[in-house]
């Protein structure tokens, strides 16, 4: 199939690249100049593994190529994805002006019956709008069907994650949607669910809704096990092997961050104001994951007596591992409060470095690995549970720290051999 994807991030991209990998020609389209430039030089513009492989084989068999101009994409592709940002206005509300923007633009270029699919994470009944605005814009009467394909993967496994997901999920009115998109998921032989429009977007905010609803719940029973004394990670194992439950996201930590988990929870409950429904669990999952970023700052102060002109170590500034993405990571909330108490930061992530760079500015001191930030630091926090920092040598760790702290916000050391290092040591919901 010929396919264009408007809006060319870490999902846009990944998606292009994927569909191109199984055989569709497929444009992916940014109206980021200088993204394009890069991208059509062969350089991509994020960290994602396997991502530069994928896109390079796939753009010198002539599968995948990139446009700034949404026309193009219109004039040639016959299956459109709207992949573009959906972020948080002030209010909670997701901000889709982008959307609409491309809604727009798709209306006026359509030279003949087009499927237009919201793969952007957006609100219940954006589909509705999607098509009113096509209606309005395309002068011509051209037959178009709009769809909703809510996209589930992770960055840091995102081609995995798109080549073999759990499953899909079709929103659609036509026959003729349901077909093409049926085919164009064939190669992956996955379950796909077909439903409505309306249910498809739900179906997206609710599973992300629902699994930041499991971090934070397993963050306060954390809270609980700090307190007592009990180890979150046994409980976690405890309760994660009832298949009713589950195994994932039941790591306690510094709370969730990301794109897209905190802009889709303030989102979904806004939502459900808007619809008079009181979504008071979303409230809470909100509360104790803002309550995770004070707490980590709090362990630390409790380690250290004070705050000011104390030099915290930071390990980890992306929102999770294996990627480049800091939007909403906690790591920079955590390192605004150190500041704002006197802290000097020092702070190394193995990918994140240069959009920390761009945001943290001042004040902080950039390093080249784990031991130079551990050098004269007086805590060690491990914010981001990069494989790298698992396997330190905490020898030379402790000769070059000030003190030997350490706060592990992701529980990625024992407890008792840390300690048994010399460290005073604190992590999430166990001692
Ligand atoms: P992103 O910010 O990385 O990418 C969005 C891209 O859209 C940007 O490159 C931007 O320049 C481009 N864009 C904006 N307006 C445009 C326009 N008018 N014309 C052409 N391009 C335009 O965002 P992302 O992380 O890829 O997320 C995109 C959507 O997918 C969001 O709704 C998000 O919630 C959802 N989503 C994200 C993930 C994830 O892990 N990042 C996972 C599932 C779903």
């Amino acid at each position: 199939m010929n396919i264009s994807i408007i809006g060319s991030g870490y999902v846009g991209l990944v998606s292009g690249a994927c569909f191109a990998d199984l055989g569709n020609k497929v444009i992916c389209i940014d109206n980021d100049e200088a993204k394009i430039k890069k991208l059509k030089s062969g350089s991509i513009p994020i960290y994602e593994p396997g991502l530069k492989e994928l896109v390079k084989r796939n753009m010198k068999e002539g599968r995948l190529t990139f446009s700034s101009k949404i026309k193009e994409g219109v004039k040639k592709c016959e299956v459109i994805f709207i992949a573009v940002g959906t972020p948080s206005k002030d209010n909670g509300d997701a901000d889709l002006t982008f959307v609409e923007h491309v809604s727009r633009e798709i209306a006026i270029s359509m030279p003949a019956y087009r499927l237009i699919v919201e793969k952007s994470t957006v609100p219940v009944n954006t589909g509705e709008w999607v098509e009113q605005t096509i209606r309005i814009f395309n002068k011509r009467n051209i037959k178009f069907d709009v769809a909703s394909n809510p996209e589930f993967l992770r960055e840091g496994s995102a081609i995995e994650d798109f080549m073999h997901p759990d499953r899909i999920v079709i929103g659609v009115k036509s026959k003729k949607a349901r077909d093409i998109l049926i085919e164009l998921y064939k190669p992956l032989r996955i379950p796909v669910v077909v439903t409505d429009i309306k249910s498809a977007e739900i179906i997206k905010h609710a599973s992300n809704s629902f699994l930041a609803t499991k971090i934070s719940f397993i963050n306060a029973v954390a809270d609980i096990c700090d307190k007592v004394g009990a180890d979150i990670i046994e409980v976690a194992k405890g309760m994660g092997l009832d298949r009713r439950i589950g195994k994932e996201f039941l790591n306690a930590g510094a709370g969730f961050g990301g794109s897209c988990f905190p802009k889709d929870l303030s989102a979904f409950i806004r939502i459900a104001d808007k619809v008079g429904c009181d979504f008071g669990i979303l409230k809470e999952v909100q509360k104790v994951n803002d309550y995770q970023k004070r707490l980590v700052v709090k362990k630390i102060e409790d380690l250290l007596w004070n705050l000011s002109k104390k030099t915290i170590g930071v390990l980890g500034l992306s929102f999770k591992p294996n990627t480049d993405d800091i939007r909403q990571s906690p790591s920079l909330e955590i390192i605004s409060t150190l500041q704002k108490e006197g802290s000097k930061i020092k702070a190394y992530d193995p990918e994140a470095m240069n959009k920390a760079r761009k945001i943290l500015r001042q004040d902080v001191e950039f390093c080249k690995d784990a031991y130079s930030v551990a050098r004269d630091s007086d805590c060690l926090v491990i914010l981001t549970e990069w494989n790298e920092f698992k396997e330190l040598d905490f020898k030379k760790i402790k000769k070059l720290m000030k003190q030997p702290v350490i706060v592990d916000s992701r529980n990625i050391y024992g407890p008792t051999e840390i300690k048994k290092l010399g460290f005073r040591y604190a992590g999430i919901g166990r001692r």
